[in-house]
């Protein structure tokens, strides 16, 4: 087994930038919130914001036991 150089923190929240699905637009800090997957096809991943998780308080996917 390898051993891998990447920082672990940078893979568990790459870019930091993008589209949020709570106020519908792009902003800073986006994280994973939930993975939909549809047996039908393909599913898609849902990202909050900062401010949206504290107002929704939502968990990233990432920090769930
Ligand atoms: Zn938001």
């Amino acid at each position: 087994m390898a051993e891998s150089t990447q920082d672990t923190a940078a893979v568990r929240n790459p870019s930091g930038h993008g589209w949020c699905a709570w106020h519908e637009n792009y902003a800073r800090d986006v994280r994973l919130i939930s993975v939909v997957e549809q047996s039908s096809g393909s599913g898609w991943n849902l990202f909050a914001c900062r401010p949206c998780r504290q107002a929704y308080e939502l968990v990233p996917f990432a920090d769930r036991p």
